[in-house]
């Protein structure tokens, strides 16, 4: 079964977007590089959701915009898409599939239903989705080879999250 490889720091980063941003549902980005068989996390990109919906998203295109950019000037692809499902279980509807990135793009959903949120990943083509498996990636310590260039990389590179405040500050002032 294919896996998403995302480190735990970047998983721990992305539900807390989704708490952040409940009952609101948010959006973002990973960076990262593609094996034949799994998709490797790298970076994190933050964007604003511009349809500031409890059950829609739209990416906002400036934020999306910086994100590609970050994610190019990092020799990185974009991995994977991920949002949340405030009040449902993390399994996409049939929006998500009608508007999803990209047949070879993993998308991570959040569901925030629970009492703890709960976390899939899917290709959404061929509809039904198909799952992929979350992993934890604790890094290659004490490996050979990409050891130390996959340790280098290990950080977030998470902008968006200034836009996102000032996009609030202009849209909703009163929030
Ligand atoms: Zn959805």
């Amino acid at each position: 079964m294919a896996k998403l490889l995302v480190p735990p720091h970047i998983l721990s980063r992305i539900l807390n977007h989704a708490r952040s941003e409940s009952p609101l549902e948010c959006c973002g980005l990973l960076g990262g590089h593609r094996t034949t068989s799994d998709w490797h996390v790298k970076s994190l990109h933050l964007l604003i959701n511009e349809l500031a919906s409890p059950t829609r998203y739209r990416s906002e295109p400036a934020s999306l915009l910086k994100a590609l950019k970050a994610v190019r000037l990092a020799g990185e692809e974009v991995v994977a898409i991920y949002h949340s499902h405030p009040t449902s279980d993390p399994v996409p509807s049939l929006v998500d599939r009608d508007w999803h990135w990209a047949d070879d793009v993993v998308d991570l959903i959040i569901g925030l239903a629970g009492s703890t949120p709960q976390y899939r990943a899917w290709l959404l083509n061929p509809w039904p989705a198909h799952e992929v498996l979350v992993e934890e990636w604790s890094g290659f310590r004490g490996d050979v080879g990409q050891a130390s260039h996959f340790q280098a990389d290990l950080k977030i590179r998470d902008a968006g999250e200034d836009q996102i405040d000032a996009h609030k500050r202009a849209n909703y002032p009163q929030a």
